[in-house]
């Protein structure tokens, strides 16, 4: 890997959480699509315990995003201000009857602030082999006790997330738009890229982000953008070809993948199903909508020989398509001069240093190559243009500039040291 400096050894904390991200990562549950099993969860927990707040949440390395919540308005906080890391360090439930008496949180912001959190009890989401990837969560504004009976009844709920979260991996259609699954997706995109390998034939990969959606469900609220999400799916599957795939990556996020499509023929469908969703009416009791989507496109390389590969690519991409004014195609071609470049999807804890090294923010790396990265942050604002990135599990730290970035994503290149 480019300008990388090993450093020290790596502590056995720095291990656990390599491990534990590393079994997360299979699971492709960050950012995954709403789900009614988690939200009856949640439900079940209000009404158990009578408390205000239920949740079943998923850590990764600089955040807690919730995969369901009932009672509290953020979909994700960074870690460091969790209750729940406390959890997944000690990888043990833990329970506050009441947070002003406890030194570790009376300060806390959410305690003294208006979410006024008084009472919590967090049982780890621990996979099989042991790993703590979330927690499962009753949370209240009044102080309470939690008798031995309520610890396992909280318990159980967490073993049925668990459950689920196994279940959700068998799992071929997403039951809002009939997309693939993105594990289904990425099962059979591998079986196709394996095959174009043997017959030396192409095929190539866009991710498709729709522009502002948050906005479509702040205006016309979630049920109106479900129908969105429903008609902009339809839209692509109805320009695509019956032997193309196309899956649901996350909350409005799909991919596509095209057996014998050369990157020039991917850039043309891309535009087309661009063009098709910009088209699109969407009709109902809110009036006629638009929206628009950004894409990016990547195809089979000496490489980029596995979807994972295609998929980091494609997003990196899309970003720039994003960072570019949105509603448009970018290729990954165009932005390597170096054609020999590759990227991996990954899920590794990373630092953003700056400021004389005074400054760290922490992040989340999701994709990796020689010569840059996608980073995840809880807030892009007040990261300079350049800084550097250490990722302890490699050994690695570099100097970076940021080529494109969106409210929560940054995509980095590697500057010579
Ligand atoms: P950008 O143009 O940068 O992509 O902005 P954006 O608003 O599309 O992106 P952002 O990631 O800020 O917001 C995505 C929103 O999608 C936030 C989330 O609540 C919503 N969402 C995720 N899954 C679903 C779903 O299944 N249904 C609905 N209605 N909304 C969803
Ligand atoms: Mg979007
Ligand atoms: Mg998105």
């Amino acid at each position: 890997m480019a300008a990388a400096g090993v450093f020290g050894k790596l502590s056995v904390d720095d291990r656990r959480e390599a491990a534990r991200l590393e079994a997360l990562e299979p699971l492709d549950l960050l950012d995954s699509p709403r789900d009614e099993g988690f939200e009856r969860i949640v439900r079940l927990i209000k009404q158990v315990f009578a408390v205000d707040i239920g949740l079943v949440s998923l850590i990764d390395a600089h955040r807690q995003w919730y995969k369901a919540c009932s009672g509290l308005a953020a979909g994700e906080v960074p870690r460091e201000d969790t209750f729940c890391r406390y959890v997944v360090d000690s990888e043990q439930a833990m329970v506050v009857e009441d947070a002003t008496r406890d030194p570790r949180f009376s300060d806390h912001p959410a305690v003294t602030g208006e979410t006024h959190i008084r009472f919590y009890a967090g049982m780890p989401l621990k996979t099989k082999e042991g790993h703590v990837i979330g927690t499962v969560c009753a949370i209240d504004r009044k102080p309470r006790s939690f008798a031995s009976e309520d610890r396992a009844v909280l318990q159980e709920l967490a073993g049925v997330a668990m459950d689920r979260i196994e279940l959700l991996q068998s799992a071929a259609t997403d039951g809002l738009t009939e997309a693939l699954t993105r594990r289904a997706f990425k099962q059979e995109a591998d079986q196709l890229i394996a095959l174009a390998l043997r017959h030396q034939h192409h095929v190539s990969c866009i991710v498709l982000d729709v522009d502002h959606f948050k906005q479509v469900n702040d205006t016309y609220g979630h049920a109106v953008g479900d129908e969105v999400l429903k008609a902009v799916a339809a839209t692509c599957k109805a320009t695509l070809r019956a032997g193309d795939l196309f899956g649901r990556l996350g909350g409005e996020e799909f991919a596509i993948l095209l057996p014998y499509v050369d990157r020039d023929g991917a850039l043309a469908v891309a535009e087309k199903v661009r063009t098709a969703i910009l088209s699109k009416e969407i009709g109902g009791d809110h009036g006629a909508l638009r929206v628009t989507a950004s894409l990016g496109v990547s195809a089979l390389s000496l490489v980029g020989k596995d979807i994972e590969t295609l998929l980091a690519q494609a997003d990196a991409a899309m970003y720039h398509a994003k960072h570019n004014g949105r509603n448009r195609c970018v290729s990954w071609s165009s932005l390597q001069a170096d054609s020999a470049s590759s990227r991996r999807r990954v899920l590794k804890a990373g630092s953003i240093i700056f400021n004389d090294r005074r400054s760290t923010i922490d992040c989340t790396v999701q994709s990796l190559g020689a010569d840059g990265a996608g980073l995840c942050v809880s807030n892009a604002m007040g990261i300079p243009p350049e800084f550097v990135l250490s990722i302890r599990s490699e050994g690695f730290e570099t100097n970076c500039q940021i080529i494109a970035h969106d409210r929560q994503h940054l995509e980095v290149s590697f500057r010579p040291q």
